[in-house]
């Protein structure tokens, strides 16, 4: 990776995937067999796509009780801590119903109710991802939705990993099913004998699981469509080589269209990042993800002032930012757009991924201009509340009949004047 000096209207190079044609008319093919077929479609398509021959699609308190023991003691307490980490952030977040009352005596507000109940996907495959049970479950159940169902698909031995099932009953999942893909995303909108449908579906997976959630939002709620992650890092002459290199390979590793971008004032750091880089992939088990995605997604950005490298952050709206500069805490006002903002050398992306306790369900592809973390608010709805008096009644009613029949609808005038006594 060669160092670029910036220029003007800097083309950030983003990994969108849509989806080909194909994989659009294999999702819809896989939702309307999940409608029809139910439960058989699913048994189906995990025989086919994960190579399971289940025999029932529920998670057993043995197989929980397995999976504890699969794990040592110390992991199953950091998960635990992680999770409570996760949960004191995110009750920060929860907002109560309020109300206030007029000077005329109405009575207005907002009334807060979580969702009945919601469906995280977890995703299986090559991986298994514990950490992504803590950042869907938690803010679902700080909200207080009282059903949480996780799906994931099984290996070829018809399990899910212990870690996902350990960090699912630490987050109080009471229903677990081994499903995953597309079907599960149908199983979930539309329900089959064993699995009720839900309310909202959230949670990262691959392209299938993606166009389905997309093709199921409308009928239920969805959180987002992740894309691949990235990382930017912001950085002057005070950090180090080795931990910036580091931490943009710990999201290069995450997926070939994985991107890392360092923008640096800084000459001597750029040379030096773009050496690290090179020498640290070669140890890396992952080396063959990290390395296309940096020769394809990768980039460093040599700005002349610390003022252009902030306005290139805030233009590629970075899913992670990490600022690792003198004073950094001094630019976070100047941040206007990123998904989380790691401050200082030792807010190491990983730290917020794992453990600190914000969300890392996050906007990627440039969303962070207009979105944010996956969050309490996600899992709960708004209701307005009106309750006007006599008072406020007689004093605007007819304001109000005017403003109907300015739109012509005569029945809203009368159902005002029908209270006229
Ligand atoms: P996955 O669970 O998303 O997908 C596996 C399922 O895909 C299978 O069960 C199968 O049903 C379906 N599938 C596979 N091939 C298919 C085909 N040809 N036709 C129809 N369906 C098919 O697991 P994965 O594939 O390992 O992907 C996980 C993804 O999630 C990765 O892209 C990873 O980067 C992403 N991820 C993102 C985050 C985040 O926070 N953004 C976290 C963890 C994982």
């Amino acid at each position: 990776m060669k160092p670029e000096r910036i220029t003007a209207g800097l083309s950030i190079k983003r990994s969108v995937d849509a989806g080909t044609e194909d994989q659009q008319q294999i999702v819809r093919a896989i939702i309307n067999e999940v409608k029809e077929n139910g439960d058989r479609a699913l048994f189906a398509y995990t025989e086919k796509f994960d190579g399971a021959k289940l025999t029932g699609l529920k998670v057993t308190q043995e197989e929980i009780n397995e999976a504890y023991e699969t794990l040592d003691d110390e992991m199953i307490n950091i998960i635990r801590e992680a999770a409570d980490n996760i949960a004191s952030f995110h009750a920060k977040q929860k907002r109560e119903t309020w109300l206030y009352t007029n000077a005329d005596g109405s009575i207005l507000g907002q009334k807060m109710t979580p969702l009945d109940s919601a469906g995280v996907y977890v995703p299986g495959g090559t991986a298994a991802y514990p950490s992504s049970v803590l950042m869907n479950v938690m803010p679902a159940k700080t909200a207080g939705v009282e059903r949480i169902v996780m799906v994931s698909p099984p290996g070829p031995n018809g399990k899910l990993p212990a870690g996902v099932l350990v960090a699912a009953d630490i987050a109080g999942v009471k229903e677990m099913y081994k499903v995953g893909g597309a079907q599960a995303v149908a199983a979930l909108a539309y329900g089959t004998e064993t699995i009720k449908a839900v309310d909202k579906i959230t949670g990262p997976g691959n392209i299938f699981v993606a166009l389905a959630k997309r093709e199921v939002f409308g009928d239920v709620d969805i959180d987002m469509i992740a894309g691949p992650s990235e990382i930017a890092v912001l950085a002057d002459e005070t950090a180090s080589a080795k931990e910036v290199a580091a931490d943009m390979l710990s999201q290069a590793e995450h997926d070939k269209r994985a991107s890392a971008v360092l923008v640096t004032t800084s000459q001597e750091l750029a040379q030096a990042v773009a050496r690290e880089i090179d020498e640290q992939l070669v140890s890396l088990p992952r080396s063959e993800i990290a390395r296309a995605s940096i020769e394809d997604y990768g980039a460093i950005y040599v700005a002349e002032t610390m003022t252009e490298a902030v306005q290139t952050i805030n233009e590629l709206a970075p899913e992670h930012l990490e600022i690792i500069t003198d004073a950094a805490l001094n630019l976070v006002k100047d941040i206007k757009h990123a998904g989380a903002i790691f401050i200082g050398r030792y807010s190491s992306e990983p730290v917020g991924d794992y453990f600190a306790g914000p969300n890392h369900v996050l906007p990627t592809n440039g969303t962070a201009r207009f979105s944010g973390p996956l969050s309490v608010d996600d899992f709960m709805k708004k209701s307005s509340i009106i309750m006007y008096s006599k008072q406020a009644f007689d004093q605007h009613g007819a304001k109000i009949a005017a403003f109907a029949r300015l739109e012509g609808l005569e029945a809203h005038a009368r159902a005002i004047e029908a209270r006229n006594d």
